[in-house]
């Protein structure tokens, strides 16, 4: 299992690394990621969020929608989007901050899977919505910075979000 990183620490603002070998240290990395998903309550979770800088996430909407389970998502890029939605958002690198963020409702993606093998596939709902997110992480980008400047000063008055991060 693996310790969460949280905002202001820097390997969550750089830009990640394609995956290129697709071994038994990459299917224990993924593994170990949704074990720490799991403990940590969290519906996805992306590799800088645990100190790894590569092109990889974890989700899992099933406390939401029973049928799914566990996915790996390595190097997805997002080639289409269509809709728009507004949804409240949380991190797990951003305890206790949860707000509303608007993005695309539905995404076409491309990624490759934990064997190796490339998929295109369209996905709406959470599954977009959680995906969207992640894929920010491999960025470096987080929910907080699509808030307006006076939610981000109210959170900041809490104490729950750094002056600079
Ligand atoms: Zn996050």
């Amino acid at each position: 299992m693996y310790k969460i990183r949280y905002i202001g620490d820097p390997v969550l603002r750089r830009e990640t690394r394609p995956i290129e070998t697709f071994d038994a240290q990459l299917e224990k990395t993924i593994n170990n990621m949704i074990v720490t998903m799991h403990r940590e309550e969290g519906i996805g979770l992306a590799a800088p969020q645990v100190g790894y800088s590569i092109k990889l996430c974890v989700v899992d909407i099933s406390s939401i929608y029973e049928n799914e389970g566990p996915r790996a998502f390595i190097n997805p890029l997002i080639v289409e989007s269509w809709g728009e939605e507004t949804l409240e958002e949380g991190c797990l690198s951003i305890p206790d901050v949860r707000d509303d963020v608007s993005r695309p409702e539905g995404i076409r993606l491309q990624y490759t899977d934990e064997n190796g093998q490339g998929h295109e596939e369209r996905f709406d709902g959470w599954m977009a919505r959680v995906l969207q997110h992640e894929i920010d992480h491999l960025n470096g980008i987080l929910f907080v910075d699509y808030l307006p400047p006076f939610k981000r000063r109210i959170w900041q008055q809490k104490g729950l979000l750094p002056e600079n991060y």
